[in-house]
């Protein structure tokens, strides 16, 4: 037997546990991790080179610990974009959205608290709070996989978790969150304890419905996550931020490890910023092959979730995993993200979403 994990003397609650883990398999088409296929404009890329090379002259000092200039820049772009004005005081950001909510639950959620999330949703959530030792609730959805509201508040009402999440649009299955339901669901959280609720808007600017973010207004207890992984084709550059009550980017600090936003990051996310128009229109592109992935796949009588982001489930498959494996075997890795039944595709470019229609097109015909 070969020495492993389980051999140290890892935290109980980490013993068995598998690392967040979606395959990285080269291979031609790639849709399975809600990337954006667009490469950076070419100007893109020459104005990060500039502003790396003179971030790079200060690289002997520590970078802004508090990352003013970019946290400036961001509540200009959530101004113009979410209709509702923020300033850098209520702005937070971080390495990618997985470290805002990991610094969320490592202020308000831990050992002896819990935190709820209405699944199937990002997966993320629950592994994060496990490892910031928060207990994990896994809360209900319909049958459309729109959540289950008055369960939801029933179920908020019985745990009392200390911290909520939604996401909306909510991945894997792409589906909103409309304002009332949040309302409700907050003044449950509020009622029973009172809780914060992180509204994890990661794929916001691919949907049909407007930003939650003016709800954080006169409600302290709300925040409001982002990230430039998806809209801002950027995954690489691991940028995420959040929006609430400036307490709560005052109480985040008390856990962000010092000047964790390094100077080459905080210089490439400005150059992305300045560039906000041109990414904004590949974001545009990909809501119509969105739409028109959505409006094939029906065509081809699969059931199709509907989506607001920037990938759309699709099934129902006896065994979607068998299924998955098969339109891989055709070169397009897609995602199984064990929804019983149920398969994710993220929107590419208009010719990996045609390579992938007729991967599952020659899927449908096979099986009669
Ligand atoms: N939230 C949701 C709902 C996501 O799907 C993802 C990435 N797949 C993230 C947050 C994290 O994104 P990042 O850390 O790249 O900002």
């Amino acid at each position: 037997m070969t020495f492993g994990i389980d051999d140290l003397p890892v935290r109980d609650e980490l013993r068995g546990k598998t690392p967040y883990g979606a395959p990285q398999l080269d291979v031609p088409v790639q849709l399975n991790t809600n990337e954006n296929p667009y490469p950076l404009p070419e100007a893109l890329v020459e104005r990060i080179a500039e502003r790396v090379r003179e971030a790079a002259r200060g690289l002997n000092r520590y970078p802004d610990r508090d990352a003013v200039e970019l946290r400036t820049e961001l509540a200009a772009y959530l101004t113009k974009t979410g209709h509702h004005p923020v300033t850098a005081s209520h702005v937070w950001a971080a390495n990618g959205s997985n470290e805002v909510i990991q610094q969320l639950l490592q202020t308000f959620g831990g050992p002896g608290r819990t935190a709820i999330g209405f699944e199937p949703s990002y997966s993320m959530h629950g592994l994060i709070a496990r490892g910031t030792g928060t207990g994990w609730l896994s809360g209900p959805r319909n049958a459309d996989f729109t959540i289950d509201v008055p369960a939801a508040v029933a179920a908020i009402a019985e745990h009392r978790p200390d911290v909520v999440f939604i996401t909306s649009p909510n991945n894997p299955t792409g589906t909103a969150v409309g304002a009332e339901a949040v309302l409700a669901l907050y003044e449950a959280a509020q009622a029973a304890k009172p809780s914060l609720v992180v509204v994890d808007e990661a794929y916001v600017e691919f949907s049909h419905r407007e930003s939650l973010l003016p709800l954080i207004e006169g409600r302290p207890h709300l925040v409001v996550s982002r990230t430039m992984s998806k809209a801002f084709g950027a995954a690489g550059l691991r940028l995420g931020y959040l929006a609430a009550h400036p307490a709560v980017v005052d109480a985040v600090q008390l856990v962000r490890l010092p000047y964790h936003l390094s100077a080459v990051t905080q210089a490439t996310a400005l150059a992305a910023l300045e560039h906000t128009d041109t990414l904004l229109g590949y974001v545009e592109t990909l809501k119509a092959e969105r739409d028109r992935l959505v409006t094939e796949l029906r065509a081809l009588d699969f059931e199709v979730t509907d989506s607001d982001a920037n990938f759309v489930q699709f099934g129902r498959f006896e065994d979607s995993h068998a299924a998955w494996r098969r339109i891989l075997d055709r070169g397009v890795l897609i995602r199984d993200n064990g929804v019983p039944g149920w398969l994710r595709v993220t929107a590419g470019t208009p010719a990996e979403n045609d390579t992938f229609l007729d991967a599952v097109r020659e899927l449908k015909k096979e099986s009669g």
